[in-house]
């Protein structure tokens, strides 16, 4: 028996195949609203302009590759605790890191929470980000899931949620999309993060926070309220972060991890803790994508022209949100969703004729990303949805 004999064959990624079938497919008009990243008017995922100019200021002044720390880059994470949480800095009860993405971030803080309490269970809102559930298990960690939302009213299931909530232990830890939910788009409002945030100081459960998308959904300020509202309730709180969405830097693989602890000696321990998992794990996150950030972000003009494209960015998306629920119908309330995301109540038998019939393609699951259109498109998604109904 050869030696990789036991391991059982894994299913392709579902959605790379899809990216292989819109490619190939000859149809002029054809419409990809699969693959979870932006796209401007054009069809294009550009490389934001500060980004460009701060690649470029980097190149110009860097004049070292030598190796950093597992911590990466400590001024990209300062940064990025400042865009996330307000007016903080790192030290005190607050710790972070640079990761290799957001999804590295979500491992170490997986792995950090079952390294203080193995096998603890995390509370997981359904439907949620397809990598959440393997992130968790590969960390050791006991998912239990619970609804969140509901496709056929296309509404989010606050009971369900808070059901949850109060049926979850003291030490359980709770697992929450900070802005702009993949894949529904379905956010808690401002007074439903207050209730949140509550029950879960009240009743002892870890805020374990995945914001990925800050600045995509309403504003900047806007997006990281409810994460800041649970973290001024909660004394112990994770954040992952991801800056791959916002700044458009999606395959150099950004983002950072936050942990606020209890007390001073309790941040030097769990920092220690996320210093020795970080380096069994990557050593060290990559360098460039987080050098450029902080390139860009200790420029005020660069920070400038940054939100001015995000502003913009977000304006495409809530417009197609707009000209999308004007339509009605199944599409009547993606103008409440925010983000990238939202998912229709579709059978795969309408997400096969979509694609066979009308060129539109689309995750099985009936899950849009609505960067794939344009305001100009809306009325002809809505046309061809209308005729598979
Ligand atoms: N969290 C959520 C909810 C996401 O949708 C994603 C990416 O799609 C991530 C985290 C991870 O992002 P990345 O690892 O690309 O930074």
């Amino acid at each position: 028996m050869s030696f990789f004999q036991p391991l059982a064959q894994q299913p392709a990624d579902a959605l790379l195949a899809l990216i292989g079938m819109f490619r190939n497919d000859p149809r002029p008009g054809k419409i990809d609203l699969g693959v979870g990243v932006f796209r401007d008017d054009a069809g294009h995922t550009p490389v934001m302009r500060a980004v460009k100019a701060a690649e470029r200021k980097l190149w110009e002044s860097q004049d070292s590759k030598s190796y950093l720390g597992p911590e990466g880059n400590v001024a990209f994470a300062r940064h990025m605790a400042r865009l996330a949480l307000g007016d903080v800095d790192l030290g005190g009860r607050l710790t972070g890191v640079q990761t290799p993405g957001g999804t590295g971030a979500l491992r170490l803080g997986a792995e950090l929470i079952a390294a203080s309490r193995p096998g603890v269970t995390v509370w997981v809102g359904t439907p949620t980000w397809p990598n959440h559930p393997p992130i968790l298990a590969a960390a050791g960690l006991k998912a239990q899931s619970y609804k969140h939302f509901d496709p056929a009213s296309q509404t989010l299931t606050f009971d369900s949620v808070m059901d949850a909530l109060n049926r979850a232990q003291a030490g359980d830890v709770a697992l929450l999309h900070g802005c702009c939910h993949n894949p529904t788009g379905a956010d808690f409002s401002l007074e439903q993060w207050r209730v949140i945030a509550d029950t879960l100081s009240s009743r002892g459960i870890l805020p374990f926070l995945d914001l990925a998308y800050q600045g995509l959904g309403l504003g900047m300020e806007q997006d990281a309220a409810g994460v800041r509202m649970v973290m001024d309730a909660c004394p112990e709180a994770v954040l992952a972060y991801s800056c791959d969405k916002n700044f458009g830097v999606y395959r150099d693989r950004v983002g950072a991890l936050f942990v606020q602890t209890g007390s001073a000696a309790d941040t030097d321990r769990v920092s220690s803790n996320m210093l020795a998992l970080a380096r069994a794990n990557w050593s060290m996150p990559p360098d460039h994508g987080g050098a450029v950030i902080a390139t860009l972000m200790d420029d005020a003009a660069l920070v400038a022209d940054w939100t001015l494209e995000l502003n913009t960015m977000r304006d495409r998306l809530l417009g197609i949100r707009a000209a999308l629920a004007a339509h009605g119908g199944v599409l009547g309330r993606v103008d409440q969703q925010r983000g990238m995301f939202s998912l229709l109540p579709l059978s795969p038998d309408v997400v096969k004729r979509l694609r066979e019939d009308h060129a539109v393609y689309m995750a099985g699951s009936g899950r849009i990303n609505v960067a794939g259109l344009s305001v100009e498109t809306a009325g002809r998604f809505a046309a061809a949805l209308n005729a598979c109904l």
